[in-house]
């Protein structure tokens, strides 16, 4: 690579870092997340994809955890009340 493209792509790449460093973090994991997220930093592997809901980031993953627990508790809530039909 040569010099110049060589110095290019570190001032970048410390810009990319420091943009992270600017973005809101998942309430959950407290990783870096954004909405719309540009491949280049995408490549930089730290940051998330996510939304801005109920006043709090939170990433997809955490989103969709918490999607299961959800479900998880629904399932549970009906069980209860199939077991209160039977008994
Ligand atoms: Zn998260």
């Amino acid at each position: 690579m040569p010099l110049k493209a060589l110095q290019e792509s570190k001032i970048k790449s410390r810009a990319y870092l420091y943009m992270i460093e600017l973005l809101p973090e998942c309430s959950k994991r407290s990783s870096p997340v954004t909405d719309s997220l540009e491949t280049e930093i995408e490549q930089h592997g730290k940051v998330k994809t996510g939304h801005y809901t109920d006043r709090i980031w939170m990433c997809h993953d955490c989103i969709e955890s918490e999607e299961e627990k959800r479900r998880a508790k629904e399932q549970i809530i009906l069980l209860l009340l199939l077991i209160n039909v039977i008994l």
